[in-house]
């Protein structure tokens, strides 16, 4: 068995190796962003550049081009023209550059002149369709004018849709983060799976310590009960018989309880328990478990009524275990009580089934909890429930082998009220 220490070094090392993997992905991805960026700034540079060049060259305008784009923005870039220009030609321009550079993203274009303090022009061009000519559309949500500054003529272009531009020509990138973190996700249930084992194993050990010093007790006093009913003379004394001998009825039958304990963790390590199928009447069985916590109710000044029908009801099963499931269930009823426990049991036939509820005056569990209550080491976890004991096992064996029977397991509680568990197990044709 792993050692609690062990655990506790591979949890801290795995955990450092996972948040250094996580840093160390967030910094290339970051890095792959500016690289990314910076290469889309510099082709958006250059084309622009061009257009700038082709504008100039119309206007016989003997300006240098290289000064004339200005990045404004992150996303935003603005070009010195010295004089208007039509909007068809430009759009034009724009287009057949940003093509020339493997620019293929959504822009808006806007046309700003100088003397008028003003736009002239605002185009919106979607991606994809560069090539074709007339396909401009209007967006509502365009550059602001204070975004073109200054004392000359000037066109501006803006990609709304930059970041996820960069995003999508990061692909690789993207793909390789996404299968890290399944890598991560893989790893950290891994981790989860030996943590729920560790438990597992730790409580059986406690169980099993447990156990030997419970099963310890009733031996010695059964064997102190047998020798006493060995002295010669006893014959004499009918009521020392009796006491004797109901010692040791009561002490094998809390060894039995302890038996069945111990065969219940076993049928929660199994895929598929090992059953003794036979065929019997459930009603018997339902009623020995209540019998065997009667004395338990009646100490506590409750009751344990049971209404069963009066055909016996044949199912095949797990003789052991299928007591064990009601012995688990009436138990309950009495852990989780509220007042003096008042049990109340009723087999039926419910289609194929036989039926059996258990309903208690307990408790109750809130609905939050309810979907969770089978589930291995689950306990709910409020008010004065702490100071029952359990592994938050039973109901996780009791549905186990319940569907290991063909069976279901249905409950309806409400807080403060009580709570209802129905077992139905197919009935044998
Ligand atoms: P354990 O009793 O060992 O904690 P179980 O698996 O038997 O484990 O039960 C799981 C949880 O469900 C319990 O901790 C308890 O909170 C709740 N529970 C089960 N049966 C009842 C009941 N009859 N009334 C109220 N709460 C119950």
């Amino acid at each position: 068995m792993l050692k609690t220490k062990n655990v506790r070094y591979i949890l801290i090392v795995a955990s450092f190796c996972i948040a250094g993997l996580l840093a160390m992905q967030i910094y290339f991805l970051q890095r792959s962003f500016v690289q990314t960026e910076d290469r889309f700034n510099d082709k958006v540079n250059l084309a622009l550049i061009s257009v700038a060049e082709e504008i100039y060259k119309k206007n016989r305008d003997s300006t240098s081009s290289i000064e004339a784009v200005q990045q404004i923005t992150p996303d935003y870039f603005a070009v010195n023209i010295n004089d208007t220009v039509n909007s068809a030609y430009l759009e034009n321009l724009l287009n057949l550059e940003f093509v020339k550079y493997g620019i293929d993203i959504e822009y808006e274009y806007v046309i700003y002149d100088c003397f008028m303090d003003s736009l002239v022009w605002q185009g919106y061009v979607p991606s994809g369709k560069l090539k074709k000519r007339g396909q401009t559309g209007k967006r509502e949500e365009l550059v602001p004018v204070d975004l073109l500054p200054g004392d000359s003529h000037k066109f501006g272009v803006f990609f709304p849709g930059k970041r996820q531009y960069i995003y999508s020509e990061m692909q690789v990138m993207v793909f390789a983060t996404g299968g890290l973190l399944i890598v991560i996700a893989y790893f950290i249930y891994i981790l989860y799976v030996i943590l729920k084992q560790k438990k597992l194993s730790e409580i059986k050990n406690d169980f099993i310590n447990n156990m030997t010093h419970e099963f310890k007790t009733p031996l010695s006093t059964i064997s102190l009960s047998s020798e006493a009913l060995q002295k010669p003379g006893i014959l004499e004394n009918p009521e020392r018989i009796q006491r004797y001998a109901g010692i040791i009825y009561e002490e094998t039958r809390r060894l039995k309880t302890h038996v069945d304990k111990i065969l219940e963790i076993a049928v929660l390590d199994a895929d598929k328990p090992k059953l003794n199928m036979e065929s019997f009447d459930i009603t018997q069985v339902v009623q020995n478990a209540a019998e065997m916590l009667k004395l338990k109710v009646e100490e506590l000044n409750g009751s344990i009524e049971v209404v069963a029908p009066n055909e016996a009801f044949i199912i095949h099963g797990d003789k052991h275990h299928i007591q064990n499931i009601f012995f688990n269930l009436i138990e309950n009823g009495i852990k989780y009580r509220k007042e003096n426990p008042l049990i109340k049991i009723k087999i039926y036939k419910d289609d194929n089934y036989a039926a059996v509820s258990i309903q208690d005056n307990g408790i109750g569990i809130p609905g939050k909890s309810l979907k969770h209550i089978f589930q291995k080491f689950y306990r709910v976890g409020t008010g004065n429930i702490h100071n029952v004991k359990g592994f938050g096992l039973g109901l996780h064996y009791v549905q186990k082998l319940v569907k290991e029977h063909g069976g279901k397991i249905l409950v309806r509680s409400e807080v403060g009220v009580g709570s209802t568990f129905i077992v139905l197990i197919p009935l044998q044709k």
